[in-house]
């Protein structure tokens, strides 16, 4: 048996950034970036008016105001879009709107407001001292051209989204997401609708795998409950390892009588790395590779599923499709935890801030059959071995379900 650190070690190794593709910016969301992403023009790429109004001279407006304005010569105006071809004179302005680029000659924008107004023949009074620069946005102020805008990795998110086709970008390109294949095992497992006859159990662990694969982006490729047969698991599976980046599996990997999982994968020519990690709940986690098919076997019971998914599974997916490793985050014990001499403890548990201070508490269901205990958590707390439970007011590490709240 190995520890937590050590198989997490041995996993980081098999790591390997899926392919490249090209998709359509509209189709990018929640993917990674593949590449930087540069200014491919300065920002504002031309000087614009910031506002709807009167471009002028500034030098022609000193010491205006509204009782005794200076009076300008109109010459046309410029719209948003339209190209800038008129020339401001002396004792001239030119109508310019907001975005619209600002015409050769003038030094400043006065607002409409500060003038008397659109419609007034071919002068324009303006009420206030206009300084020069003005409510002009000027071109490169923002973002010099070349400037690397979005590192690759990062996930693509509304900013990365509006920053894009900002510069024109209409395709992303962006990782591969990864194919997975999902079955439980069990002769016990009835799909929820149906019958229970007794003895049967509702299956329940390929809901929340589907859901936590679908949340971190994978394609599912294959989902099945399988008898606890070995033909039938062989049969599955050499079909997963042919069409899956992540094969990962709930039941059949314990030490009972039909829990044929790890023998079919090995029957198949799967690498086993480990089988059985020193952590509560979940001590039979199998991980093995077969070229680039990475397999996680998670024991049945729902808390070692979900809790493994989220600590083996979810980081590795994440991180073949791009993302960061994501990082646990220190909380305050408010509660006592119970910890275990040789193992790494996993809980469910409860955070929020207090004083501005991040604390949390475990569930008090903490049996590995528990489901229960996934409903009001928002987090999963976890400690290192030790000879003593920890106390309230001592420090753990928590992992936050990305689509909680902390609050
Ligand atoms: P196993 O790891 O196959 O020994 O299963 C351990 C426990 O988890 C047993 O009580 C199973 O009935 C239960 N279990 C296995 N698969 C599922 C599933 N898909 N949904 C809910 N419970 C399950
Ligand atoms: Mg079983």
């Amino acid at each position: 048996m190995i520890t937590v650190e050590d198989a997490k070690q041995i996993i980081a190794k098999r790591i390997k950034l899926l392919d490249k593709e090209t998709v359509p910016l509209q189709e990018s969301r929640g993917r990674y970036l593949a590449e930087d992403i540069a200014a491919s023009f300065p920002m504002p790429r031309f000087d614009n008016s910031a506002m709807d109004g009167f471009a002028v001279r500034a030098g022609d407006t000193i010491g205006s105001t509204k009782d005794n304005p200076v009076s300008l010569k109109l010459i046309g105006g410029i719209a948003a879009g339209e190209p800038g071809n008129l020339k401001v004179g002396k004792g001239e302005c030119a109508q310019c709107m907001t975005g619209a680029s600002v015409p050769d000659g003038a030094d400043a924008v006065v607002m409409v407001e500060d003038t008397n107004g659109y419609d007034n023949g071919d002068t324009v009074k303006i009420f206030l001292e206009a300084k020069p620069g003005k409510h002009i946005r000027y071109k490169g102020e923002e973002i010099a051209e070349g400037a690397v805008l979005i590192r690759q990795h990062q996930e693509i998110t509304p900013a990365e989204l509006g920053t894009m086709a900002t510069f024109g970008y209409g395709e992303a390109l962006v990782y591969r997401t990864p194919r997975v294949a999902l079955f439980a095992t069990g002769d016990e497992l009835v799909e929820p609708g149906q019958p229970l006859e007794s003895g049967k159990i509702y299956n329940s662990n390929l809901f929340v795998f589907a859901d936590l694969a679908s949340k971190q982006g994978a394609q599912i490729m294959m989902q099945e409950i399988i008898a606890d047969n070995r033909q039938a698991l062989k049969l599955f599976l050499s079909r997963a390892l042919e069409q899956c980046d992540v094969i990962i599996s709930s039941g059949g990997v314990s030490m009972g009588r039909y829990d044929y999982v790890r023998d079919v994968l090995l029957e198949l020519g799967v690498k086993e790395h480990f089988w059985k990690v020193s952590q509560k709940p979940g001590r039979p986690l199998f991980f093995g590779t077969n070229s680039d098919t990475m397999i996680f076997g998670l024991p049945g019971n729902p808390v070692s599923c979900f809790i493994g998914f989220m600590e083996w599974v979810w980081p590795v997916l994440n991180m073949i499709e791009g993302g960061e490793d994501q990082q646990l985050v220190p909380a305050i014990l408010t509660t006592s935890f119970p910890r275990e001499k040789e193992k790494t403890r996993f809980l469910f548990g409860q955070a929020w801030l207090e004083e501005g201070r991040l604390v949390c508490k475990p569930s008090i269901k903490v049996g590995s059959h528990m489901l229960s205990s996934s409903l009001d958590a928002n987090c999963i707390i976890q400690s290192v071995p030790g000879d003593r439970h920890l106390a309230a007011g001592e420090p753990v590490r928590i992992r936050i379900l990305p689509w909680k709240t902390i609050t």
